[in-house]
């Protein structure tokens, strides 16, 4: 179980990234949390995974707690250690390095099981099986989204956190990416999922967030937001009129469903 509790980041100076952020992401289960641009999701997915430094981000405030145990003062290397794997926005795959030497990277900093986890990729991503000597640069953007799935799996994370796997990639790629999600969780790996493209994330997801200007403004079981007005007409492409748009614009700040 992954806990954030009161977290906020702050870049520099400037605004705070994220504000007494407080989310939980159960062990084997799908939790999305959406927002629009700039609401903070890439800097969550960062916060988790050690990377804030890269970017001179800073959490300021509140704790992350991994199986009850502080985490937010580990490094990257240290959390994939503890289970927690981040594929990045944007794939980032080894431009000039095969599918297999990729593969092979994502478990440099875990021991043994390459061969094993190799082959648990290949059964997964049978598209990276046929061009496991290919260089990724000769990958679609679809295929290379896989493999940067792929790669997060192969340090055999307990939770794997994929930020907007969906960005750029054709509607039959972002519902097969749909289907490895749940594929994930029923291998028994939980899933962090964070996106742009709510109709998907909140499709596969059993729990999820609506976070704006860094802060969870609804939450609950993604089936109990797929159904309220709000995440309808400001996520999933309803139809509202600017009036309709309108009664949302004064909402209370939290609401909170239990789970
Ligand atoms: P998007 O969907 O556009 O990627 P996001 O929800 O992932 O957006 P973040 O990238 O986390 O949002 O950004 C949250 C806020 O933090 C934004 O106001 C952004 O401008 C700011 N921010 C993000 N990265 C940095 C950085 N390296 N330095 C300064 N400010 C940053």
């Amino acid at each position: 179980m992954l806990e954030v509790r009161g977290v906020s980041v702050r870049y520099g100076q400037s605004a705070p990234a994220l504000r007494s952020l407080d989310l939980k992401a159960g062990p084997g289960r799908v939790t999305a949390v959406v927002g629009g641009n700039g609401a903070g999701k890439s800097t969550l997915m960062k916060a988790v995974s050690g990377a804030l430094g890269f970017d001179s981000g800073r959490l300021v405030e509140g704790e992350i707690l991994l199986e009850g145990k502080p985490v937010h003062r580990l490094g990257p290397t240290a959390l994939v250690r503890r289970g927690i794997a981040h594929v990045p926005e944007g794939r980032r795959v080894f431009a000039d390095l095969t599918v297999e030497e990729n593969l092979r990277a994502g478990a440099a900093t875990v021991r043994g099981r390459v061969q094993e986890r190799l082959d648990e990729a290949y059964g997964m991503f049978e598209v990276l099986a046929r061009r496991r000597r290919q260089r990724a640069v000769l990958l679609s953007g679809g295929e290379q989204q896989m493999l940067a799935i792929a790669r997060g799996l192969m340090s055999g994370p307990r939770l794997l956190l994929l930020d907007e796997p969906s960005l750029g990639l054709a509607p039959k790629v972002v519902e097969r990416i749909g289907e490895i999600i749940s594929l994930i969780r029923e291998q028994g790996t939980g899933v962090l999922v964070v996106e742009q493209n709510a109709a998907m994330a909140l499709s596969v997801a059993d729990d999820g967030y609506v976070l704006e200007q860094g802060s969870a403004v609804l939450s609950g079981t993604a089936a109990q937001l797929r159904a309220t007005d709000e995440v309808q007409q400001l996520y999933l492409g309803g139809s509202g009129t600017a009036d309709e748009l309108l009664q949302f614009a004064d909402r209370a700040p939290l609401q909170r469903w239990s789970a």
